[in-house]
C-alpha cells in the first residue's frame, strides 16, 4: 500500500520529466509540479471553506486558483506542447502573485496575509532566473507599494500600521536581495562547471602532444561514419600510417626532436588531407586516417600523396636539417566487413610495408589518377 502510494507520488511528481533527472529543466518540472500539488489541495480546501461560510468572491477567486495550478500539473501530458515547463512554471508564478496581491489586499487571517510574500522571491529565481526574477519581483513591489501607500488606503480592503507597510517593504527588498545574490552566484558556479567541464570532454579526446584527435576520439568518428556508410551505401577507407624508424629520430635529435617532428607532421598531414577526412594519433608513431567515401584506389592515392610529401619534406631542428619516411597500410571498410577487422587489416598492410622495405603503401594498387 504504502509502496504503490510512493509509487503513485512520484509518478506524479516526475510528470513532464524526460532523460536526466538532474537537468536545470526537468528540476523545474518536478518543483513546480510540487507547487502545483500543494496549490490545488490548498485552494481546494479553502475554496470550499469560503463557500460554506458564504464568501462567493473568495470562493470563485479560490477555485480558479485551484484550477490553474491543476492545470499546470495536466499541461505535461499533452506532449505535442513543446516545453510545456515554461507554461506550468509561469501559470505557477502569476497565481502565486495573485494570491499574495489579495493576501496583502485582504489581510488574510488577523491581518497577517502579508507574511506569506516573502516565498515570492526564491520561486522568482529558482523558475525566471536572475534577470526575469527581478524584473517580477520588481513589478510586485511596484504593485504591493501602489496598494499599499495609496492615500487613504483605497486599493485595500483593510488597514496596516504605516510602520508595517514600510518595513513590510524594506524586508521584502532585504530577502529578494539577499536570494538574487544567491542566484547570481549559482549562476556563475554552473557557467563555470561548464566550461570546466567542456574543457575536460575536449582534454579527453585530444592528443595534447599534437593536438589531433586521439585514438578515443576518432573510435567515435569510426563508429559514426561506419553507420552513415551503411545507410548510404558509400564505402569509406583507412590509412594507419607508421614513422620509419623513429626510434633512430628520438636517438639522433633528443625525445624534443622526435616531439618536433610528430607536431609538424601532424601539421602537414592537416595541410594535406581534405576537410571531410580525419586524422587522429592512434598511437607513439602512428596515426590512422578516416577518409569517407573513398574507395581503396582513392585512398591509395591519397596515401602516396602524403607518404611523397612526407618523404620530400625538411625538418629543421636544433640546427640540423634531416627528413623522415612513413609506411601506410590501407583498408577500405567494405560492407561485410566491421571497423576493428578493417583496422587489423590495415596494420597487416602496414605490417608489409615495413618488411618489403618502408617508405611505401601498401596494398599495391594500380590506380586511375595520375601523379
Ligand atoms: P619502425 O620503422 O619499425 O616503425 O621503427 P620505429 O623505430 O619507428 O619503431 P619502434 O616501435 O621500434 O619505436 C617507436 C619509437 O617511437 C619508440 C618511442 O620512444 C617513440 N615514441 C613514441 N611516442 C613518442 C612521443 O610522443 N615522442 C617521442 N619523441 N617519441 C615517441
Ligand atoms: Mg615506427
Ligand atoms: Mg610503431
Amino acid at each position: 500500500m504504502i509502496r504503490k502510494m510512493t509509487k503513485w507520488m512520484l509518478a506524479y511528481l516526475y510528470l513532464g520529466v524526460v532523460g536526466d533527472r538532474n537537468s536545470e529543466s526537468n528540476q523545474q518540472i518536478f518543483v513546480s509540479n510540487l507547487f502545483s500539488c500543494i496549490g490545488y489541495s490548498l485552494t481546494l480546501v479553502l475554496g470550499i471553506s469560503a463557500a460554506f461560510g458564504g464568501e462567493m468572491v473568495l470562493s470563485i477567486s479560490l477555485f480558479s486558483a485551484c484550477f490553474l495550478f491543476f492545470l499546470s500539473h495536466q499541461i505535461h501530458r499533452f506532449k505535442r506542447i513543446k516545453n510545456t515547463y515554461k507554461i506550468s512554471t509561469r501559470i505557477i508564478f502569476i497565481c502565486l502573485l495573485f494570491l499574495m496581491l489579495y493576501l496583502v489586499y485582504t489581510g488574510g487571517h488577523a491581518n497577517t496575509g502579508p507574511l506569506w510574500i516573502y516565498i515570492l522571491p526564491p520561486v522568482a529565481f529558482f523558475f525566471g532566473g536572475l534577470r526575469k526574477g527581478l524584473v517580477n519581483i520588481g513589478l510586485f513591489v511596484i504593485l504591493i507599494s501602489i496598494m499599499l501607500f495609496y492615500p487613504g488606503e483605497v486599493l485595500l480592503n483593510t488597514s496596516y500600521t504605516h510602520e508595517f507597510k514600510s518595513r513590510l517593504i524594506y524586508s521584502f527588498l532585504t530577502v529578494t536581495l539577499l536570494f538574487g545574490f544567491y542566484e547570481f552566484s549559482r549562476q556563475k558556479f554552473i557557467t563555470f562547471m561548464q566550461k570546466l567541464s567542456d574543457q575536460f570532454e575536449r582534454q579527453a579526446m585530444q592528443d595534447p602532444l599534437t593536438l589531433l584527435p586521439n585514438r578515443r576520439a576518432m573510435k567515435d568518428y569510426l563508429e559514426h561514419e561506419y553507420n552513415r556508410a551503411q545507410r548510404s551505401k558509400v564505402n569509406m577507407s583507412l590509412l594507419l600510417c607508421d614513422i620509419d624508424h623513429f626510434k633512430k629520430v628520438n636517438d639522433l635529435h633528443g625525445h624534443d626532436g622526435g616531439d618536433y617532428v610528430l607536431q609538424n607532421l601532424s601539421a602537414l598531414f592537416t595541410s594535406t588531407l581534405r576537410k571531410q577526412d580525419k586524422i587522429s594519433r592512434w598511437g607513439g608513431e602512428e596515426f590512422l586516417f578516416l577518409l569517407p567515401e573513398t574507395s581503396e584506389s582513392d585512398a591509395h592515392f591519397l596515401a602516396e600523396k602524403i607518404r611523397k610529401k612526407v618523404a620530400n619534406h625538411i625538418f629543421k631542428y636544433a640546427g640540423k636539417e634531416f627528413s623522415v619516411t612513413l609506411s601506410i597500410g590501407v583498408k577500405e571498410v567494405t560492407k561485410n566487413i566491421s571497423v576493428d577487422k578493417a583496422i587489423t587489416a590495415a596494420d597487416k598492410f602496414l605490417y608489409q610495408a615495413k618488411e618489403e622495405g618502408r617508405n611505401r603503401t601498401m596494398p599495391k594498387v594500380v590506380h586511375a589518377h595520375a601523379d
